[in-house]
């Protein structure tokens, strides 16, 4: 029996944690670039499941690659070799340019799969003394919610009530390649930011940047580990985000999209020098590399192959661009992004509030990353026609209000 949309808020805030702060519709089921609600009202969906679901709602091949995977085995443990990680792992490498990868099942698990990593590689390798490591990290970074990982948060609500901390991480701002070169000491293992800031407002770093960190890093024999888990696979208007410049990482990053919007699957990817300090015991997941994660992430890799996602969300993100530019509103502050993930940016002052409920009220699903920015974030397999329904759309909220 399905549920009315009051019931499921209710039963959701009385018994689920208050971790959320949800838009007020109820998504009855989704298809492609759209979400429907109980009463089967469409919306555009630009939140994306934060950027995961790249190849848009319930991609049919990805669909059929779950359902018979499901009929062969889903979950057996790393104890075992299965097929469906062995390909896996041989398609990931192919497509990040990696030696060898590690696969896990969430961003943060990624994220501090990566920080483990560099630390064992500092000692093993660069001999750093034990429990010395520093990683350096950028203000404004977002990589997840793990103890370890909001301790070197610089946003309060995210780490407040929430310590002691992980030691070990140096901040400096993000774009200044003179507080990073500052901020490095012998003790230095691994430097650890995100290509382009999401969470933070869709954040692009001053160009030769990117390239700029690689060089630090070769010169004082860092790990140099880029943080793709929002911006790889296309997102961002190529394969991953550090391709803008010669930025090749030591170890990437990966997941949301990694799924296919259907599974959660992340990785770490690397060189095989950074990688094979992992021995049997080190690190692992349950769930980690099972049969049908494998399954639906080698079809999601196929699949960004073939329909050319970063292609299309190359040239869709610059007229979504275009688009947004165009709309001169007064209170919009600024338009910026790369690919298809987009921000538009108001100034101090404007309702945001306000906005939120005009943009679903035009049927457009978007949210406030932090500082009055809106992302958009559609599936990459939206054409010409969608993305200028965007512009249309947020045309029509910014009128409505
Ligand atoms: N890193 C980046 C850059 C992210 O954007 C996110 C999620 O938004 C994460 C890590 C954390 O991923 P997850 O929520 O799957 O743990």
């Amino acid at each position: 029996e399905e549920l009315t949309a009051e019931e499921t808020e209710r039963l959701t805030e009385e018994y689920g944690a208050h971790n959320y702060h949800p838009l007020p519709v109820v998504i009855a089921r989704a298809e492609g670039a759209w979400a429907y609600d109980t009463e089967g009202r469409a919306y555009l969906d630009c939140i994306g499941a934060y950027s995961a679901v790249s190849h848009g709602h319930l991609s049919p091949f990805l669909v059929e690659t779950a359902c018979a995977q499901l009929r062969v085995s889903a979950l057996t443990s790393r104890a075992m070799y299965t097929p469906q990680l062995a390909l896996f792992l041989e398609g990931l490498c192919r497509f990040t340019e990696c030696e060898m990868a590690c696969p896990m099942n969430t961003g943060a698990e990624a994220v501090e799969t990566a920080i483990k990593i560099a630390r064992k590689w500092a000692y093993t390798r660069k001999g750093v003394p034990d429990d010395r490591a520093e990683i350096v990290v950028a203000a404004g970074n977002f990589h997840g919610r793990t103890t370890t990982i909001v301790g070197f948060s610089s946003e309060d609500a995210y780490k407040r009530h929430f310590g002691p901390f992980t030691p070990g991480f140096v901040t400096v701002p993000f774009g200044d390649i003179s507080a990073l070169a500052a901020a490095i000491t012998p003790s230095t293992a691994a430097v650890l930011m995100e290509p382009i800031q999401a969470e933070a407002g869709i954040l692009i770093p001053p160009d030769g940047y990117l390239a700029a960190v690689r060089t630090l890093c070769d010169q004082n024999n860092i790990l140099l580990i880029w943080d793709e888990i929002q911006t790889g696979f296309g997102r961002a208007g190529r394969k991953f985000a550090w391709q803008y410049e010669d930025a090749r990482p030591d170890l990437l990053c990966l997941g949301k999209a990694l799924g296919g919007g259907v599974m959660p699957v992340s990785a770490v990817a690397g060189t095989r020098d950074a990688m094979e300090v992992l021995h049997p015991g080190d690190h692992g997941s349950t769930f980690g590399g099972s049969p049908l994660a494998c399954a639906v992430a080698l079809a999601a890799l196929a699949e960004m192959e073939v329909s050319n996602l970063a292609g299309r969300s190359a040239v869709l993100g610059a007229r979504l661009l275009a688009g947004l530019r165009a709309l001169e509103d007064p209170r919009i502050e600024d338009v910026r992004g790369r690919g298809l993930l987009a921000g538009l940016e108001f100034h101090a002052g404007t309702d945001t509030g306000a906005l939120t409920q005009a943009f679903l009220h035009a049927g457009l699903l978007t949210k406030e990353t932090r500082h009055r920015t809106f992302r958009f974030a559609p599936p990459l397999t939206i054409d010409e026609s969608l993305t200028d329904e965007i512009v249309r759309r947020v045309a029509l909220a910014l009128a409505a209000t």
